[in-house]
């Protein structure tokens, strides 16, 4: 993690932004170290038993599994909810980089705990950006704190991906409106963990436009509070019952009746009509919190293998070390097919970790940066790589997981071992805030037709320039790297001038192959990243900065990455272009 701040995503510079002085090397390093214990001590613990015990509502009170109220009350006392949120609201206003790296550590720890302060960090970082003054005096610093928990309800029956199809009314009557309707699927809906639940809701107004500009946003208290924060009068808002799910079951997953009794109180967050662009502006954060499961889950699924390859004694390798041991059974970690798994597993996980950090960093660098051209610039490499963090970090830790089960061979299969929580838990993380194929739509359409490529083309310019400084680095093991990582990046560029090309006519043919691309921009991204850490690492030796081994770790995953994941782009820019060239003039629904 301190690598990939320093020497991929710019701590240094983002902690010189205005407002982030106080991120000194030594409080970032304290707030790791703080976070590693946290998560290893607190939370990792209940990681197992919450997903064996699940939550469960009995008699219309929704309960965590035994000792996830103690590790939220610990959570909040040790101010671990307010790391990256404002001072005037309470906040420790460290950078969204800092907390990228603490939230890896408690999503590794334990994603289905997380998610509850996830979601609530969103609906407070939205709030201090679109609440009216009077909302923000009485939520704003409960929220902050972690003493309330919020939550995100926008999935009906009838309107998942498709949120234009959302029926939740928000009736006015006197200062307030009365939210009728019901939402499914809602992360945390209700719980034993804070007092108070703080549901942002997206409804429809009677006189508002039909489809998706006729949403607003409203803030819907499960106990509604006065003016002090005292909890006053029940809402007219209910969990009616929980889902059983394949994975992260320790966190509940609520279907939600509002209205029961005539409307729950809510309040209009923004105008009316304008809780589609609102939600959106929460979305963001919580995709980019999402990709950090990936993240989060890879690494944990890889530390396990890898222990787990150092201790499982089975066979003889042919040649090279083990083979000498005379007969002797050795460790799986020397079979190079294990090997070959576990480098899978470590590099994804390194480039997974340094594009969602360099986002991370980008959305410091976008919001605080003095000068306007790199705000703007940061703000657009941020939009063009929202959806692959979300969708190829996911699918890396759905990926890496599934592997991670591979190496234990039989006991991977074997709940006992831990493996196979990693892969249910990490499935989850491709289908909700917008599945993996809504991510790829957005990307082709919004991101990279809309603007013509030119993000794309700023970011490709990137890249040749690392490719370049690998090139003349004057380092055999790292030179090798630049020729896989140039022909990534022309499959990227020519597969770009084809979308951008076709697109306006035939979006069908370019939607057919979208998520071919998404993972494309997200091999060729990871693999510029990894060959900096290649370079990064080089340089460091030569100048006796830090571990050798460490430092050789990097550039052999770098050049791992080189030689496996980027040799696949050739083979992603023919499935984009041969997807939609397949289906194209069928109505393929007649021949499945
Ligand atoms: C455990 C869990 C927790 C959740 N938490 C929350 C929460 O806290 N709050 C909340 O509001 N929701 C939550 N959700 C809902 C989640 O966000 C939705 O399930 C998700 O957005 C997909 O909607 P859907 O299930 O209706 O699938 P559908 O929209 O029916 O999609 C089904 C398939 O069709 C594809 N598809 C649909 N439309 C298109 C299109 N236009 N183009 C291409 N492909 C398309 C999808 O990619 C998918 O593969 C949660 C869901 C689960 C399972």
């Amino acid at each position: 993690m301190r690598f990939v701040l320093r020497e991929l995503a710019a701590l240094e510079t983002v902690r010189s932004l205005p407002g982030c002085e106080e991120a000194t090397s030594d409080l970032v390093d304290a707030v790791l170290e703080e976070a590693a214990r946290f998560a290893g001590d607190v939370l990792a613990p209940l990681n197992g038993p919450g997903d064996r015990q699940g939550s469960r509502l009995e008699n219309g009170v929704v309960r965590t599994p035994d000792g996830f109220a103690d590790a939220y009350r610990l959570f909040v006392d040790a101010g671990w909810p307010s790391l990256s949120l404002p001072p005037r609201w309470g906040g420790q206003g460290l950078p969204c980089l800092l907390a990228t790296a603490v939230g890896e550590m408690w999503t590794a720890a334990n994603m289905a705990f997380n998610l509850c302060p996830m979601l609530t960090l969103a609906v407070a970082e939205f709030l201090a950006a679109h609440g009216s003054d009077a909302l923000k005096a009485i939520y704003l610093p409960r929220l902050v704190s972690g003493a309330w928990a919020g939550t995100m309800n926008l999935t009906e029956p009838d309107a998942g991906s498709d949120l234009s199809r959302i029926r939740t009314r928000a009736i006015p009557a006197d200062d307030h409106y009365r939210i009728i309707g019901q939402k499914i699927y809602i992360t945390y809906g209700d719980h034993d963990l804070a007092p108070n639940i703080i549901h942002m809701v997206l409804a429809r107004t009677p006189d508002g436009p039909p489809g998706i500009r006729g949403l607003s946003l409203f803030l819907v208290p499960k106990i509604l509070p006065d003016t002090a924060g005292n909890l006053l009068v029940h809402n007219d808002v209910r969990c009616v019952s929980l889902e059983h799910k394949l994975g992260i079951r320790a966190s509940p997953t609520a279907v939600m009746a509002y209205g029961d009794s005539g409307g729950a109180k809510g309040f209009l967050v923004g105008e009316e009509n304008r809780g589609i662009d609102l939600m959106f502006s929460m979305m963001n954060a919580a995709r980019l919190a999402v990709g950090l499961e990936g993240v989060g889950i890879a690494d944990r699924a890889f530390q396990r293998a890898r222990s787990y390859a150092e201790a499982r004694v089975q066979g003889r390798p042919v040649a090279g070390p083990g083979a000498d041991a005379g007969g002797t059974a050795v460790p799986i970690a020397f079979h190079p097919d294990v090997q070959r798994m576990l480098m899978v597993m470590k590099s994804q996980s390194e480039a997974a970790r340094a594009l969602a950090y360099s986002v991370a960093a980008a959305t410091d660098l976008a919001r605080l940066d003095p000068n306007p051209e790199t705000r703007r610039d940061n703000q657009a490499l941020v939009d063009l790589l929202t959806p692959v963090v979300k969708a190829w970090c996911t699918d890396i830790g759905i990926a890496v997981a599934d592997t991670g089960i591979q190496v234990h061979g039989g006991m991977g299969y074997i709940e006992e071992s831990g493996a196979p929580q990693h892969l249910r838990d990490a499935r989850i993380a491709a289908i909700y805030e917008g599945t993996n194929g809504i991510q790829a739509n957005d990307l082709v359409g919004r991101k990279v037709a809309r603007d013509g490529g030119r993000a794309v083309a700023a970011l490709i310019e990137r890249m040749r320039q690392a490719s370049r400084d690998l090139d003349g680095a004057g380092e055999a093991r790292v030179q090798a790297i630049a020729p896989r990582l140039e022909s990534g990046i022309d499959d990227l560029s020519s597969s770009t001038l084809w979308l951008v090309d076709h697109f306006p006519a035939e979006p069908n043919r370019v939607l057919a192959g979208a998520a071919h691309y998404l993972r494309l921009m997200g091999i060729v991204t990871g693999g510029w990243l990894m060959a900096r850490a290649a370079g990064a690492a080089v340089r460091r030796m030569a100048e006796g900065d830090g571990d050798p081994a460490f430092l050789e770790g990097k550039i052999l995953s770098a050049r791992f990455f080189a030689g496996t994941l980027l040799a696949e782009t050739a083979a992603l820019k023919t499935q984009f272009l041969g997807a939609g060239d397949a289906l194209a003039g069928l109505d393929t629904r007649q021949h499945l």
